[in-house]
């Protein structure tokens, strides 16, 4: 069903997307209206939107018999890592380099962007990978969504996202102990020098581990890890550098401090309560919930041994409460952007999450809104990404018949496009 023209051949080989070439969608949702649009073409020009009009049905791609969408975004990803059971967790840290992990995640991305999923903010990973990576997919070497990501996550000793956390005092020996460059902060000095080595590393936003987490080898999994000066320190910093702020937050009190330090997201949510929602909509905080993630362990805390002794009862605890917070978040008109942790479950189940969102209450129109609109105005990107029209990123999706009508049509994207290239169809 889908013929190709000169131009868009060339296109499919990865070049950038110089040529001019026209898209004939069936229909093409309009975000911001929220009402399909029959039978348009899609002019495309230089990797951007030229004009949107009444179809010629002579488009070079005829995507006459789809809905077509713009590119998804997922706020939450950790695209250079992905789950496996605790004992290939540990033989991989002590059998494997970086480089190996580097080379696995190559498919990450590209199962990812062709899930649908044309922008990511990859939220954190150890030694640069994800600051590589994105590189990579910029100059063309690998396939892959349009990242933002944050480098290193920010975290307290011990807290989540310290990279010694679960090895032995002769390993924490002789690795030395994290610092600010590898970003962990025990005072307000520590946290300004680390904002400013993610600036130094290529970072575009700010991770920050405002409470325990699921998956660190950690004892608690809810409480606040950074005080009030810290979090003031970091926020501060992060807007001289004229980055956001991504705070993961279980627990409600390290949820509250990090809202009132005037973060821009709050990861997860888990125990979220009155009062936080409250601060949500004073600070005009948005929420990304992750259900995905939350789903996914909880199911695979019931295996044995999937996880360390340590983390399996987090799993359990923490997993299954995500998406009922979500559904109160909703209700109570907390601002939502799409997110879903991928990496914590495999890559390119990315989809699955509008299932659940529209499971909790969320109507299907306005789950795709928190992952093209939503998503963008959290990035900062509302001007150029998360919408199909003149002068916007040509970041096309599209799929056979009404996603509004059967949202779990989105896991079975069959058409992508990411600045005017095609990379499934
Ligand atoms: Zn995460």
């Amino acid at each position: 069903m889908v013929k190709l023209g000169a131009a868009s051949l060339v296109l499919v080989a990865g070049t950038a997307g110089a040529a001019t070439q026209t898209v004939d969608c069936g229909r093409l949702l309009d975000v911001k209206a929220g009402v399909w649009r029959e039978s348009v073409t899609i002019q495309v020009e230089n990797g951007a939107v030229k004009s949107i009009e009444a179809t010629t049905g002579k488009g070079d791609v005829d995507l006459s018999g789809m809905s077509c969408m713009p590119g998804f975004i997922d706020m939450h990803v950790h695209l250079t890592t992905q789950t496996k059971p605790q004992i290939d967790v540990l033989r991989g840290q002590v059998t494997l380099d970086a480089i190996d992990r580097a080379y696995d995640s190559v498919a990450y991305a590209e199962r990812t962007l062709k899930a649908g999923f044309t922008t990511v903010r990859d939220l954190g990973a150890n030694e640069g990978l994800n600051i590589a990576m994105k590189r990579a997919i910029n100059t063309g070497a690998i396939v892959g969504p349009r990242m933002f990501t944050a480098g290193k996550t920010i975290a307290t000793t011990g807290g989540h996202a310290d990279p010694s956390n679960g090895q032995s005092r002769e390993l924490r020996h002789l690795h030395g102990t994290p610092g600010p460059q590898e970003g962990v902060i025990n005072t307000p000095d520590e946290a300004r020098q680390a904002v400013r080595a993610r600036y130094q590393e290529g970072a575009d936003v700010i991770k920050i581990t405002a409470t325990g987490g699921v998956l660190s080898q950690a004892a608690n999994g809810m409480n606040a890890q950074f005080d009030d000066a810290e979090l003031k320190a970091l926020v501060a910093a992060a807007r001289d550098y004229g980055f956001k702020v991504a705070a993961h937050a279980h627990g409600a009190e390290g949820m509250k401090r990090a809202l009132k330090a005037g973060v821009d997201s709050i990861e997860h949510g888990t125990f979220m309560d009155d009062e936080a929602i409250a601060l949500f909509k004073k600070t005009g905080g948005w929420y990304v919930p992750t259900i995905s993630a939350g789903r996914y362990v909880a199911d695979k805390a019931k295996e044995p041994n999937y996880y360390s002794p340590l983390v399996q009862p987090k799993a359990a605890a923490i997993g299954p409460q995500i998406q009922g917070t979500f559904a109160r978040a909703y209700k109570a008109g907390v601002k939502i952007a799409f997110g879903t942790d991928a990496g914590v479950f495999p890559h390119g189940e990315n989809a699955k999450e509008f299932a659940y969102m529209v499971e909790a209450g969320m109507p299907a129109l306005e789950a795709i809104r928190a992952a093209t609109l939503g998503a963008a105005s959290l990035l900062g990107q509302a001007n150029r990404l998360g919408s199909l029209e003149a002068g916007y990123a040509a970041d096309i999706v599209a799929v056979a018949g009404d996603p509004l009508k059967d949202i779990t049509l989105l896991q079975k994207v069959g058409f992508v496009m990411k600045d005017g290239v095609i990379y499934k169809q």
